[in-house]
């Protein structure tokens, strides 16, 4: 039960009261406090909404006598009474919860008129005005509190007699129905309320404010409601409060007004207001599109003396929240009043350029700047971009799985991608696929983007378009993907190959023909804030994930300060080196083996050189071999299949039938929690023996050639310290006659990557024999929960649903479970080494909250794709000032 006062007159209320009354009413009672032309009301508290879903939906005992009390007081202000005929006080009723939910829960407007209300105002005031208002009134109203329970009683159902009315009159215009018009669409409302729910429209004005203030505290339950908290992580038990407050009318002639607007520009951070209003308006009409609403500066040229008053506005507001705000206001008669402020949405680029020039103005101080951007924004700073003002036809929708915006002609396999696309032809291509794999690297990296019709956001897809920046909308079954062409399955529209597509992965938006698209540039604004962010980041390390001298590259331009996950195996993947990597596998003798290996050791030693050049002696973390070895192979089934159907022909392959055999002989029941990683190199000791010498020789290039190189290997997936004693032991031997035969120092060391359980349990043992520790935490997550990572999709999006877990582990790190395992891995691990290093080298290293998590901890670095290097950068800075703006 709330124990405190429930309701609040906005002069008693500050911002700081925001859980209590809500976003809106909060900012309502600052705003009025710091003098700005606010009408006067009262909030009541989200408290009272927690009450009254808790108590089977009744308003607590009490509360209509708290709420008569300020609305007494409410209208001695305004010399009105509320009910009044004669001179009659109107609200309106408003929801506003902690965090703002845009057009989650409604607005009633106007509310206290009634038949005897509106004729006695009639006469005195303009009647179009009157009954204008009254048709919004019973519409809200109707649609807020009765629509739950009665069916064709929404806003929409009374926006279609509107329309019909306007067409039967002949004009498409509100503004041109008259007074008359207007009065008999009040009456036809009325017999449509009466007619649904058998009720007449509520008379009384308590009656429809006590129907209006539930009507709200029930919104919160709503479907929509609910949805939008589940999309953006709002707790579903903080209520909303709810508005009261003395309507102003923009509605009142053409000295009469109402506008949206920003106090800078929202999508480039340009410190010039933003904004567009409506003459003659009302409410929800600027945003509604049933009128084009006019752009701000108008505003200054039609009423110069009322733009100063809104310019004055937005100046105090700025200056005394310090941030970019998002305001609403209505002009009555030639003077304004602001009805709303909240700090405003933007885009990433204008989140950074806002911060930077408030510090400059000095506004704000650089920790403000650095504590108030979203790390995950700075990804819409780094990709190409749709200009904003584009307009473009969007055809079906999936996940923004990779953020940017592509254009290019749909292709629909990867050999094809390859052959047009970048690398190729030089052609901008679009690779459209049912769902990918690892083959489909190539063709994903010659396109300029990727669409799926299958797999989430940390599918095959989503993970390599994040990793190397290619917008990417993975998921979109809305589509049908067939082998050269795609259906929109709700039109039948059919795309074929070599027809244009884009799209905007930052929205998983599908889009048919071309769109321009810009190059993202790396502004001396963001360059400047980034640079800020070391400042407070300190010592604590951002590493990059990257198995390329071009990655590498990329990822040291975008701040990183050493690799810190390198996996070999992705070099293997690639074209000529598949055949030999496979001729590797299927050796039948040492001998024959040895042969592929020599082969791959001079790939895999030029490979290494060209990574520590760009590196320029910035650490480097080699994982050694990991995945079971059937990946580097021919698929199976299609093998099966090709082999069935020469047999069908009578005819036969003997090559290809030895593979398959081959194939057969490795396959795995569990490859995954097979034989891969450190086994691997206990059952094939000579694969990481020739990593291990490829590595330390192109170091020892380098070095020679004057540069330096410092390479960390890493022996992946060790749970008992015997593997990687065995493993190390001999590599320490193949390292060291590398050493003597180059004649050179190279600073290397070895150790091991955490990542299965029983590994963080024993790492007192396993420090002894390991340099460093990585976490990687895509398998840890994968072991702790027994969640295959990559069947996990159909039900973690259920479990989130239903509140299982607060979110998807493989995104942000399970810090009870999976985090409590690295605690104990550390805390052991520094009995027997206290001078070990510590880093992360999964998915989380380049999350937000996973960064603070790990900064908390105690590891050294964090490593992550280099596209999320600034996010990483900006996210330990935040850490480090003990704030992260995305918590909820
Ligand atoms: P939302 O949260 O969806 O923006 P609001 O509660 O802000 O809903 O109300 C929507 C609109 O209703 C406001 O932008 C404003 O135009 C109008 N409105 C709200 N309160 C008043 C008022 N007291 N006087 C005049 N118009 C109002
Ligand atoms: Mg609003
Ligand atoms: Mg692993």
């Amino acid at each position: 039960m709330a124990t405190q006062k429930r309701v609040w007159l906005f002069r008693d209320g500050n911002r700081s009261l925001r859980d209590l009354l809500g976003g809106k009413g909060a900012n309502l009672a600052e705003m009025m406090n710091i003098g700005l032309p606010v009408p006067p009301g009262f909030t009541i508290t989200t408290e009272v909404c927690t009450d009254y879903n808790a108590n089977g939906r009744q308003l607590p005992d009490g509360l209509i006598d708290e709420i008569k009390a300020a609305l007494a007081d409410v209208e001695k202000e305004l010399g009105k009474t509320f009910g009044d005929p004669n001179n009659p006080l109107l609200l309106s009723v408003r929801s506003g919860a902690r965090f703002s939910m845009p057009g989650m829960m409604d607005t009633v407007l106007n509310l206290g008129l009634n038949d005897e209300i509106v004729n006695a105002l009639s006469l005195v005031a303009d009647p179009r005005f009157v009954y204008d208002s009254y048709r919004r009134f019973i519409m809200m109203l109707s649609d807020v509190a009765y629509s739950d329970h009665y069916e064709h009683i929404t806003k929409h159902d009374f926006e279609h007699m509107f329309y019909d009315l306007k067409a039967k009159l002949g004009v498409t215009e509100d503004l041109e129905v008259p007074a008359e018009s207007l009065k008999s669409l009040c009456d036809d409302y009325k017999a449509h309320v009466i007619k649904q729910t058998g009720k007449q429209f509520p008379q009384d004005a308590h009656e429809q404010l006590d129907a209006a203030i539930t009507a709200v505290f029930r919104s919160w339950n709503n479907e929509r409601a609910i949805i939008y908290r589940r999309k953006e992580k709002i707790d579903d038990s903080i209520g909303t409060a709810v508005n009261v407050q003395a309507m102003v009318f923009g509605n009142r002639g053409d000295d009469c007004g109402t506008g949206v607007a920003f106090t800078r520009n929202a999508s480039t951070g340009e410190n010039v207001i933003f904004g567009e209003y409506l003459m003659n308006a009302q409410g929800e009409d600027v945003v509604a599109g049933v009128r084009t609403p006019m752009p701000i500066s108008e505003l200054a040229k039609q009423d110069p003396v009322i733009y100063k008053q809104f310019e004055e506005t937005c100046d105090v507001l700025e200056k005394h929240y310090k941030d970019m705000q998002d305001i609403e206001f209505t002009i009555e008669h030639g003077k304004f009043y602001i009805l709303q402020c909240r700090s405003g949405k933007r885009t990433g680029p204008a989140a950074v350029r806002i911060a930077v020039d408030q510090v400059k103005e000095g506004l704000i101080t650089k920790e403000d700047a650095i504590t108030r951007v979203d790390p995950n924004l700075l990804t819409q700073c780094l990709l190409p971009v749709i200009p904003t003002n584009a307009k473009y036809n969007v055809i079906a929708r999936g996940l923004p799985a990779g953020p940017g915006a592509a254009t290019g002609v749909a292709v629909f396999s990867s050999d094809r991608a390859a052959e047009l696309g970048k690398g190729g032809a030089g052609e901008r291509v679009i690779l459209v696929r049912a769902d990918t794999n690892p083959d489909d690297l190539k063709g994903m990296l010659a396109a300029q983007g990727v669409l799926t019709e299958r797999g989430g956001m940390t599918s095959h897809a989503a993970l390599v378009a994040r990793g190397f920046g290619i917008p990417t909308v993975a998921g979109c079954s809305e589509i049908s993907v067939g082998s050269d062409h795609f259906v929109i399955k709700a039109t039948g529209q059919i795309v074929k190959e070599g027809e244009f597509i884009s799209l905007n992965g930052g929205l998983g938006e599908v889009i048919s023909g071309q769109v321009p698209v810009e190059e993202a540039k790396m502004t001396g604004d963001f360059g400047e804030y980034m640079s800020w962010a070391d400042e407070f980041r300190g010592k604590f390390g951002v590493r990059t994930n990257a198995d390329t001298p071009k990655d590498t590259e990329l990822a040291i331009k975008l701040g990183a300060e050493g690799i810190g996950l390198c996996r070999t195996e992705h070099m293997f993947f690639e074209g000529e080196r598949r055949p030999v990597v496979q001729r590797m596998i299927l050796a039948t003798n040492d001998a024959e083996r040895q042969v592929a290996l020599d082969e791959l050791l001079e790939f895999q030693r030029e490979d290494f050189k060209g990574i520590f050049e760009v590196l320029g002696g910035r650490p480097c973390t080699v994982r050694l071999i990991d995945p079971p070895l059937h990946e580097f192979m021919p698929n199976r089934e299609k093998l099966i299949e090709e082999v069935a159907a020469l047999h069908a022909l009578g005819k036969s392959d003997p090559e290809k039938e030895a593979m398959l055999k081959a194939v057969e002989g490795m396959h795995e029941i569990n490859p995954m929690m097979g034989l891969r990683g450190c086994r691997l190199s206990i059952v094939f000791p000579q694969i990481v023996e020739m990593q291990t010498r490829a590595i330390l020789e192109g170091a020892s290039a380098v070095v020679k050639a004057g540069g330096s190189a410092v390479p960390e290997i890493m022996i992946p997936l060790v749970g008992h310290v015997n593997e990687l004693r065995f493993v190390r032991q001999r590599l320490e031997a193949t390292a060291a006659a590398v050493v003597t035969e180059q004649g050179v120092s190279v600073d290397y060391s070895f150790g091991t990557m955490i990542e299965v359980p029983r590994g963080a349990l024993t790492a007192d043992e396993i420090a002894v024999e390991a340099s460093f520790f990585s976490f990687g935490t895509n398998d840890l997550t994968q072991m702790t929960f027994g969640f295959s990572r990559d069947d996990s999709d159909r039900f973690l999006k259920p479990y989130v649903a239903e509140k299982i877990l607060p979110g998807d582990p493989f995104e942000s790190i399970d810090q009870d479970g999976v985090g409590q395992l690295m605690k104990i891995a550390i805390q052991k691990a520094h009995t027997v080494r206290p001078d070990i290093k510590l880093g992360i080298c999964g998915e989380h290293g380049g999350e937000p909250s996973s960064v603070k998590f790990c900064y908390d901890i105690g590891l050294n670095y964090v490593s992550c794709s280099p596209y999320r290097v600034p996010i990483a950068r900006l996210a330990a800075a935040q850490a480090a000032l003990g704030k992260g703006v995305s918590d909820k």
